[in-house]
């Protein structure tokens, strides 16, 4: 009991630090080659629930693993602080929001911690793939999780994108101040604010499940040249393939 105690705490400290840090696990990893997805199992063994995870992210949300429910309750918004940030953690573009904001879902509030990107989008919509996902990342300090993920389509250029991609660090392991306020955080979410809500893992060595996903059907917009803008910045994709649904089901 208390040896187990003391490994859950320390499961979820290293959790928490990846989800702080956003740089995933130690062994180093990548999208490409030998450290690519379908490797992350065998890299480490701290990263075996990549291959032997049967609840992992991202997903196809289609109709065969949907199902309706009497109505989700609302995800309890309140992003009342801003974003201090930016980084380049080698996978991504992480923006850390000050600490204050959160949501609230089955009851429990999430603080928000960071925002980060991934192109083209891991989750997919009845196998649409998207040009970019934005994760939106809160973590309790017990280590749970919760990530919402908002989808951009092709359109006109994305203001909030605009400002992020205008201090993004171009090398990896650099951060840079941005400073964005909540307001704009708010704008640039949805109005409409309904998702498909499955379980899930992390999307990044370890792989670690039990995070609660959230993905919002309404989506935001960026210009061809945004997503060009940050391609150029990792040369390649940044998102793992959709992985098998197994047991699960989405609900809508
Ligand atoms: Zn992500």
């Amino acid at each position: 009991m208390r040896l187990g105690k003391i490994i859950k705490g320390s499961l979820a400290i290293a959790l928490l630090s990846t989800v702080l840090l956003g740089a995933g696990g130690k062994t180093h990893w990548g999208y490409t080659g030998h450290e690519g997805p379908a490797n992350w199992g065998d890299l480490a063994a701290d990263y075996s629930l990549c291959k032997s995870g049967k609840s992992q992210s991202p997903i196809n949300i289609n109709s065969e693993v949907t199902v309706e429910s009497e109505g989700l309750e609302k995800i309890g918004f309140d992003y009342s602080t801003g974003i201090s940030s930016v980084i380049n953690n080698g996978h991504t573009i992480q923006v850390n929001f000050d600490e204050g904001s959160s949501i609230t879902i089955d009851g429990i509030k999430f603080p928000l911690v960071q925002l980060h990107f991934h192109t083209p989008s891991e989750n997919q919509i009845n196998g649409k793939e998207f040009p970019l996902e934005g994760h939106f990342v809160h973590a309790t300090k017990d280590g749970s999780l919760a990530v919402i993920g908002l989808m951009f389509e092709d359109g006109a250029e994305n203001p909030f994108i605009k400002k992020v991609w205008a201090k993004m660090p171009r090398q990896a392991g650099g951060k840079e101040a941005l400073s964005i306020p909540a307001s704009e955080v708010n704008a640039l979410l949805p109005k409409e604010k309904e998702y498909y809500r499955f379980n899930g893992s992390l999307t990044t060595p370890p792989c670690s499940e039990g995070v609660r996903w959230l993905v919002l059907k309404s989506y935001s917009t960026i210009s061809k040249a945004q997503t060009k803008e940050f391609l150029d910045v990792f040369h390649h994709a940044n998102n793992r393939p959709v992985q098998p649904i197994n047991a699960r089901k989405v609900i809508k």
